[in-house]
């Protein structure tokens, strides 16, 4: 029973580092919008040895969980309360408490950029990937034809032969690297007979009609495999 709590809560944090991971990706390639100002310095250090003093309501918590500068300035520091772990028992405690914050304040946006279906009518679609191949780089002829109206979608994929259970990052992207991510959802695998099914929430009201890529991201091997798509 005990094992079993450790086990689920391990993969917690996991899914939590992950999506901290991702909207990290995010910020640093610009697709975020930080609002307002870069705070100094100070406030930067004492974001990232998570003093007291820093209110996670504080506006320049939400700038610099958005900002390509200020994320990159945590990072690095980060890094150097990290290099000084060995000097005291104090600074593994404060490294600790930092990468805590970090994932604490960039999972928080990773979590509220999920769309909230609400009562919202979604359109339910379906993106069979049951026949594609699931080798990298190799090209999924026979999706050609699926389409996705520019709507709040409750989309189930039924994913391709022998995917993996677990978690699953659902992305609509604008190239086959990740890049110009419109919609994003967040899903677990529900077994329907031999296949692998996953249900996410994706938003793609304020999509242009084009071409696009699906992609799934498995929680733990992190590969995206890409499937072209046409929003209509
Ligand atoms: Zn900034």
């Amino acid at each position: 029973m005990r094992l079993s709590w450790r086990r689920s809560s391990n993969a917690e944090d996991r899914f939590e580092k992950w999506l901290a991971q991702q909207h990290q990706r995010r910020v640093l390639a610009g697709e975020t919008t930080p609002s307002g100002p870069c705070p100094d310095e100070a406030f930067l250090q004492d974001l990232a040895r998570r003093s007291p003093k820093v209110a996670l309501s504080d506006s320049r918590v939400d700038h610099a969980a958005t900002c390509p500068a200020c994320m990159n300035r945590l990072l690095a520091l980060r890094e150097e309360l990290r290099s000084h772990r060995h000097k005291s028992v104090i600074a593994v405690a404060v490294t600790a408490c930092a990468i805590i914050a970090i994932a604490f304040v960039v999972g928080r946006y990773a979590m509220e950029r999920t769309p909230s279906v609400g009562n919202t009518l979604a359109v339910s679609q379906t993106v069979n990937l049951w026949d594609t191949g699931t080798v990298r780089g190799e090209q999924p002829g026979q999706l050609q034809s699926v389409s996705l109206p520019a709507a709040l979608i409750k989309l189930k994929i039924v994913l391709p032969r022998h995917s993996a259970p677990g978690q699953y990052m659902v992305a609509i992207t604008r190239d086959q690297n990740g890049n110009g991510a419109v919609a994003e959802g967040l899903a677990s695998t529900v077994v329907n007979g031999d296949q692998q099914q996953i249900v996410a929430d994706i938003d793609l009201r304020n999509a242009r009609a084009g071409q696009y890529f699906l992609s799934t991201t498995h929680e733990q091997d992190q590969t995206a495999y890409y499937y072209p798509l046409q929003i209509k």
